[in-house]
C-alpha cells in the first residue's frame, strides 16, 4: 500500500489525518507537539520520529503547517537536518495543505521537479469542522497530471477539490478568498452593529438582509451579531471557528500580494488595520467575527 507522510498534526491536520487512518490508509504523521502526536496514535496512526523519517518511503506527502517558514523548514530541511525533499521517493507527490504566499508555493514546487519529485499547492477552506467530517474544499495549483494524482487522497478529506491552475494558483485563491471574506464580514458586523444603534432587533435585520441583497455566507451562516444563527461563534462567545489571528495572517498575505503584484485594496487594507487592533488587544484567539465587538465598542 503506498504509505503517506503527514506532517503538521494540528488543528487542521490532526483530523484530516485521522480521516486517513480511518480510510484506511497507511499513514506516517509527524509534529514536533507531543499531544498531537498522542491523538495521533490514540487514532491508530502511526508517529514518525522526524521529518525524514516520516517521509522515507512515502509516495505521497501531505504539509499542514503554520506558515511558509515552517513548510519551507520541512521541504528543504534546516540546522542540518535533512528536510523531507532529501527523503522521499523519486516521483513522489506534495501536497500542501498550508496557507502560504504564492512565491513559496512555485519556488518550492520548481524545487521538487528539479529534485526528480512533484508538488501541488492546495490550501484548504472549511476550518476544523470540516477537516473532522471530511468536508473541506481544496483548492490546487499544479498540473493537470499532478491535480488527477492528489484528487483520491483530497477527496478522502474533502467534498470539493478544484482545479485553480498552475502552481501557486491555489495559493493565490486562497489568499483571494480570505482577503474578500475579512472585508464581507467587517462590512456585515458594521451593518448590525449600526442596527444596534438604532434600535432594530438584530433577529429582525438577519431576517429582511439574509433574503435581500447584502446575503451572504456572513451575514447568512456566520452571522456577527449574537442569536440569529444558533450555531455561529458569535453564540459561543466567539470562540474560534476560525481564529482572527489567523484570518490576520492571511490578510497580511494579501497585503504583500496586493503590493508585489500592483493591485489596489483600500478595504482590505483597512481590515488588515482592524484586525491587527483586535491581535494587539488581545483577541487574536477570538474567532474572526468577533470584529463585531470592537465596533460596538
Ligand atoms: P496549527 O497551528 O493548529 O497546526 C500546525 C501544526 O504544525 C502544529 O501542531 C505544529 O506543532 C506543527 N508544526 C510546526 N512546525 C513543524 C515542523 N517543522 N514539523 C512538523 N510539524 C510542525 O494550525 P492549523 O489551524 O492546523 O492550520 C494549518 C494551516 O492551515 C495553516 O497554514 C492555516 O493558515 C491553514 N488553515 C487553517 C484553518 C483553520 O480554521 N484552522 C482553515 C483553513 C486553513
Amino acid at each position: 500500500m503506498t504509505k503517506i507522510a503527514f506532517i503538521g498534526l494540528g488543528n487542521m491536520g490532526g483530523p484530516m489525518a485521522r480521516n486517513l487512518v480511518k480510510a484506511g490508509l497507511q499513514v506516517a504523521g509527524y509534529d514536533p507537539s507531543d499531544a498531537a502526536q498522542r491523538e495521533f496514535k490514540k487514532a491508530g496512526g502511526s508517529v514518525a520520529r522526524s521529518v525524514a523519517a516520516a517521509a522515507e518511503d512515502a509516495f505521497i506527502v501531505i504539509t499542514a503547517l503554520p506558515a511558509a517558514k515552517h513548510v519551507r523548514a520541512v521541504c528543504l530541511g534546516e540546522a542540518g537536518e535533512k528536510g523531507a525533499f532529501d527523503e522521499a521517493p523519486k516521483g513522489a507527490l506534495f501536497i500542501d495543505c498550508s496557507t502560504v504566499d504564492v512565491e513559496t508555493s512555485r519556488e518550492l514546487s520548481a524545487e521538487a521537479e528539479a529534485r526528480g519529485l512533484r508538488m501541488i499547492d492546495s490550501p484548504m477552506s472549511g476550518g476544523v469542522g470540516g477537516a473532522k467530517a471530511g468536508t473541506l474544499t481544496f483548492m490546487v495549483g499544479g498540473s493537470e497530471k499532478n491535480f488527477g494524482l492528489a484528487k483520491p487522497i483530497l477527496e478522502v478529506l474533502g467534498d470539493r477539490v478544484l482545479h485553480a491552475g498552475e502552481s501557486g494558483a491555489g495559493a493565490a485563491a486562497k489568499i483571494c478568498n480570505n482577503m474578500m471574506l475579512a472585508v464581507e464580514m467587517i462590512a456585515v458586523a458594521e451593518g448590525f452593529a449600526l442596527a444596534d444603534k438604532l434600535g432594530l432587533e438584530a433577529q429582525k435585520l438577519y431576517e429582511i438582509a439574509s433574503t435581500a441583497t447584502s446575503r451572504c455566507w456572513s451575514l447568512n451562516e456566520y452571522c456577527p451579531a449574537p442569536g440569529p444563527v444558533p450555531d455561529a461563534p458569535s453564540n459561543k462567545d466567539y470562540a474560534a471557528g476560525f481564529a482572527s489571528s489567523l484570518m490576520l495572517k492571511d490578510l497580511r498575505l494579501a497585503m504583500d500580494a496586493v503590493k508585489s503584484s500592483g493591485a489596489t485594496a483600500p478595504l482590505a487594507e483597512i481590515a488588515t488595520k482592524m484586525y491587527t487592533f483586535m491581535d494587539d488587544q488581545g483577541g487574536g484567539n477570538l474567532d474572526f467575527s468577533s470584529i463585531y465587538l470592537l465596533l460596538k465598542k
